[in-house]
């Protein structure tokens, strides 16, 4: 990581939003087309209080209790908070109640119930369909060839507005390997759009292969650890 972990966490904001815009200069991405997601999964209402301070509003978080009581003891602050984990189907009311994104959606049974249950005083969920590119069984998401019907189907649920798809994919360091996964997911998005569908978000790219994310079209990077640091050992 080109981030030292002593800086602030305004300091490196700093940082991976200039990583940010050198990719976007280097991939003639048009400026300020790549959004800034801040992961603070087990990271302090601290230091999200930090990072919205030094200007940063959309944050991801990966697990929906401890979101729920962060989000309470920083009501006082206009965020926009993203769902990026794993959603099991007897946790989505708190998650259609909770956040204004959900981004691994990976079955129509879990959109179905966000859909039934999202509050209509909230307006409607943004989502994203969660994409396995590389094909290894350990990952969650749906297959490539999976995608379209599922979009299709949740495009049709009036409480939730599909904009895109995500992927989380396997830890790979080399720059032309980790474009190649981004560019499956960029290629089925483009897909979809020629079927009709308005979709304006890929969900792509994290601390570690960000620049090769731009790179193929990302238009919302995930990123805890250039952010925040190292996260804090699981107490749970
Ligand atoms: C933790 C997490 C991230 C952030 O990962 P970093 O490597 O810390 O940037 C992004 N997306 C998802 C889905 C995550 O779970």
């Amino acid at each position: 990581m080109n981030t030292p972990t002593h800086s602030s966490i305004a300091e490196r904001l700093t940082a991976v939003k200039a990583r940010i815009q050198a990719a976007e200069q280097d991939y003639e991405r048009a400026p300020g087309s790549v959004q800034l997601l801040a992961v603070s999964k087990r990271h302090s209402v601290e230091a999200i209080r930090e990072a919205a301070a030094a200007g940063q509003i959309a944050f991801g978080e990966n697990y929906l209790q401890e979101a729920i009581d962060k989000r309470a003891q920083l009501s006082d602050l206009n965020l926009t908070w993203h769902f990026i984990g794993a959603l099991q189907s007897n946790k989505t009311r708190a998650a259609a109640e909770s956040f204004d994104w959900v981004h691994a959606i990976d079955r129509l049974k879990i959109a179905r119930r966000l859909d039934e249950q999202r509050p209509d005083s909230l307006g409607p969920l943004q989502c994203c369909i969660q994409v396995n590119v590389s094909g290894e069984a350990s990952k969650a998401g749906v297959s490539l060839d999976e995608v379209p019907a599922l979009a299709h189907a949740i495009a049709q649920l009036p409480n939730l507005r599909l904009r895109g798809l995500m992927t989380l994919p396997e830890a790979l360091t080399d720059l032309a390997e980790q474009r190649a996964g981004f560019r499956l997911l960029s290629n089925c998005q483009s897909t979809l759009i020629d079927q009709g569908l308005k979709l304006d978000t890929l969900s792509m790219g994290m601390s570690n292969d960000l620049e090769a994310a731009v790179a193929e079209g990302s238009t919302l990077v995930r990123i805890g650890t250039a952010v925040f640091g190292p996260r804090p050992e699981s107490t749970s």
